[in-house]
């Protein structure tokens, strides 16, 4: 990572660090990938049950990998035929996995989900919420994150699910209400009622999308 672009991200980490406390949830800045994981399995104790909802940016630090080879019960919902039950053990999870579609730099995060299980389990349900982001993602305010969440975000989970939707052909969203839509909820993290729950880890890197 250039030098300029690290200081900026360093920056602009503490801000969002402080807009996190500010509503009750807990930040941290992670200068590499690698400082990333030690800094998420520092968060999660053994033996704790995780489950996750579209967090590729957990696959990329190397953590889904290191959950699945140490001491964690780890529900992989992939691996699990009855998605119904799937989403239902996410709920009563000790952790889930997330990342965010986009972040304000004052800490409000913004997800778009279809199913809703992400968004779901990121308001209620599972004990503590660990959302890993690359700094890519941070926005200056609510407007532009909702922008980057409806025309990068979106557009990019629906042509890697192979969904017939106006922009997965034309890259940009068309606003559709098309039945294959991925944009059914939206949510914005604005608040979180209950201390220690939302930890975000922000990633001095380019993650997701
Ligand atoms: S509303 Fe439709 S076109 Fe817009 S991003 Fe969502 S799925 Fe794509």
């Amino acid at each position: 990572m250039n030098a300029n672009i690290t200081k900026r991200n360093e920056l602009l980490a503490q801000k969002l660090i402080q807009g996190l406390k500010s509503r009750n949830m807990t930040g941290y800045y992670a200068a590499t990938r690698e400082e990333a994981l030690a800094q998420a399995l520092a968060l999660i104790p053994e033996g704790s049950s995780v489950t996750m909802g579209g967090a590729m940016s957990a696959h990329e630090i190397g953590l889904v990998d290191a959950l699945k080879k140490g001491n964690y019960h780890f529900i992989d919902r992939d691996a699990i035929a009855d998605k119904r039950a799937a989403m239902l053990a996410a709920y009563d999870a000790d952790f889930f996995l997330t990342s965010a579609n986009a972040m304000t730099s004052d800490g409000e995060m913004v997800n778009i989900d279809g199913n809703a299980n992400r968004v779901s389990a990121i308001a209620q349900g599972p004990k503590k919420v660990l959302v890993i982001v690359g700094m890519n993602k941070i926005c200056g305010d609510l407007d532009s994150a909702m922008k980057r969440a409806r025309n990068v975000a979106a557009p990019i989970n629906a042509q890697r699910f192979g969904l017939n939707t106006p922009c997965s052909k034309t890259g940009a969203c068309m606003n559709c209400k098309s039945p294959d839509t991925i944009c059914c909820q939206f949510l914005i993290t604005r608040y979180s009622r209950h201390a220690d729950r939302i930890h975000v880890i922000l990633v001095n890197d380019s993650l997701g999308f």
